[in-house]
């Protein structure tokens, strides 16, 4: 029978770790055998259909895994991983905050791990033993509640800026944060993870334990284990000054120019940063300029954004508040087709001119299909040197030798209601990403490092980490030389097949 030797894998799942949730939908609760009674069908508050209607893209929710499994603790994962190492059929997803916007999170006829249980965070404060504090915050936490709890110590973290956002994925593929200036990225405060590894082993990775595996972790993703806690360095932090504001179009290039001399000027200024965000509102057929500009002092006139000082705001959400507060408020659970390209380049205008120029040309080609879309975002976000050597060497970003010139993240968004609308934007923006790199690359503006969060499944991050092919090589080699040591017989490589997969890395 098809399902067999998963049906016994998941019925024990349920028998080792009874109060956990391991549900599955009605159709296949015969073919579960076993596990019925505990992957039972769609009982109202079972949590398997609230787990699939949490992810953010549409794409993703529509997946339906044979078994959504919750564990409440570490040794809940460890013993799923054991049972599911050994069963044959089936492949097993991981799923931390579920927002990553294509399917690396569930699976079909598979299990889906999903951690949202492990949502604790336990902060611990400095003794004569301890240096610094540390935030404990477990895997499956967003960074809204992550955040607030640290801030009733006076406390923060270098954490994403979506509160909705989960803490894992983020944290695992690099993590850009407000405190990026000051602290570089959300993994290089990272100092230590709790991982279960393919044979169920629970073991901590940190500069002393299994140092290997924790440079591995600072950017490789989800190659290597199932990360059940992140220990945070957590540093004293007061309110922030900022938020949102939004200008007409015609104040595009005032805000734009800003945004370029923010970024020459962040090594001096690093608790500013400035996200520059083009929507076109299919309601209105318009389109409008937006920046979260963010001093993490709480100053609320500094100097990286006088440029913009006289331009006329539509709307102005800048307030002193925390970072946990703004991430709340910057929350989004998504529900649309996502399709996200995404590319770096040198800080160079004209580069941006480029990229609103296909903007323009995009939205002209597309008018037809612009019933079946909410809107089209480009978003542009600081990636200055200074970033990147705050944990030179730490991490296999490969960035302390790749970012040879301040630069930008720049992401290429449409919000598709349907399957054929995001077909299309999916070739459109391609094309439109093609265009911009070989534009930068022609003048000289090219950053080789692509994001492991942001880009499309399309593109492929992990071979971008390091400038010259040997360091790229060298990166790769280490992470491969990783996995093999930690997951020989490549459980997660082959079995957990979502996301980039060091072994496909040629
Ligand atoms: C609205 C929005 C705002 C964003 N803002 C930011 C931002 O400010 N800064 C930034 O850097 N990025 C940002 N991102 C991108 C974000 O970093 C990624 O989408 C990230 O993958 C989300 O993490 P998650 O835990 O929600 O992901 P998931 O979708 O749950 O997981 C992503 C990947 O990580 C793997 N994974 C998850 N948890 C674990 C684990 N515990 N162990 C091993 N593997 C695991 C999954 O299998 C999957 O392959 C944003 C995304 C969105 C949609």
């Amino acid at each position: 029978m098809r399902f067999t030797p998963l049906s016994v894998g998941v019925a024990a799942l349920a028998v080792l770790a009874p109060e956990t949730a391991a549900t599955a939908p009605d159709g296949l609760r015969g073919q579960l055998d076993l596990a019925t009674a505990h992957c039972s069908p769609s009982t109202p508050g079972n949590g398997y259909q609230a787990s699939l209607d949490s992810y953010y893209s549409l794409d993703v929710r529509e997946i339906k895994p044979v078994c959504v499994f919750r564990p409440r603790t570490a040794q809940h994962v460890s013993r799923a991983i054991k049972v599911l190492s050994k069963s044959t059929a089936g492949n097993v997803a991981v799923r931390g905050g579920g927002h990553s916007i294509w399917p690396n999170n569930n699976v079909a006829d598979g299990v889906t791990i999903d951690l949202s249980l492990l949502n604790q965070t336990e902060v611990h404060l400095p003794n004569k033993k301890n240096a610094g504090a540390i935030a404990s915050v477990g895997a499956g936490s967003r960074w809204t509640s992550a955040l607030l709890e640290v801030e009733k110590y006076g406390l923060s973290i270098t954490a994403g800026r979506v509160g909705t956002v989960g803490v894992a994925g983020l944290t695992l593929g690099g993590g850009l944060s407000f405190h990026s200036g000051r602290h570089g990225f959300t993994c290089d405060d990272v100092t230590n993870y709790e991982v279960v590894l393919a044979n169920g082993q629970i073991v901590d990775a940190n500069s002393k334990q299994n140092p290997d595996l924790f440079k591995a972790l600072k950017g490789g993703g989800g190659n290597f284990g199932i990360v059940t806690r992140f220990d945070f360095a957590a540093f004293p932090a007061g309110p922030l000054y900022g938020g949102m504001v939004t200008a007409a179009w015609d104040h595009r290039d005032t805000i734009v120019d800003s945004f370029i001399r923010l970024i020459d000027i962040n090594e001096q200024n690093p608790t500013d940063s400035q996200i520059v965000l083009y929507m076109y509102d299919v309601a209105s057929r318009s389109s409008t300029v937006s920046s979260t500009v963010i001093n993490t002092d709480g100053i609320t006139n500094s100097t990286s954004f006088k440029p913009m000082a006289a331009v006329p705001w539509l709307s102005d959400q800048r307030a002193t508040q925390t970072y946990g507060e703004l991430a709340a408020a910057m929350s989004d659970n998504g529900g649309d087709r996502h399709v996200w390209f995404s590319l770096c380049f040198q800080n160079n205008k004209r580069v941006v001119d480029k990229a609103t120029e296909l903007y323009n040309q995009l939205i002209d080609d597309t008018q037809g299909a612009m019933g079946d879309v909410d809107r089209i975002i480009f978003v542009f976000q600081q990636l200055p040197r200074h970033y990147a050597q705050k944990n030179a060497g730490g991490n296999v970003l490969g960035m302390d030798k790749s970012l040879t010139a301040d630069s930008i993240v720049w992401l290429g968004e449409a919000f598709a209601r349907t399957p054929e609308a995001e077909s299309l934007f999916q070739r459109k923006i391609a094309a439109l990403t093609d265009e911009l790199e070989a534009f930068a690359e022609a003048i000289g503006a090219a950053t080789q490092w692509r994001y492991i969060n942001y880009v499309n499944p399309t593109q492929e991050p992990l071979k971008s980490y390091g400038a010259e092919v040997k360091y790229t090589a060298q990166n790769i080699a280490f992470m491969k030389r990783v996995s093999a040591k930690y997951d020989p017989q490549g459980f997660f490589q082959t079995r957990v097949p979502g996301g980039f997969k060091i072994s496909h890395v040629k």
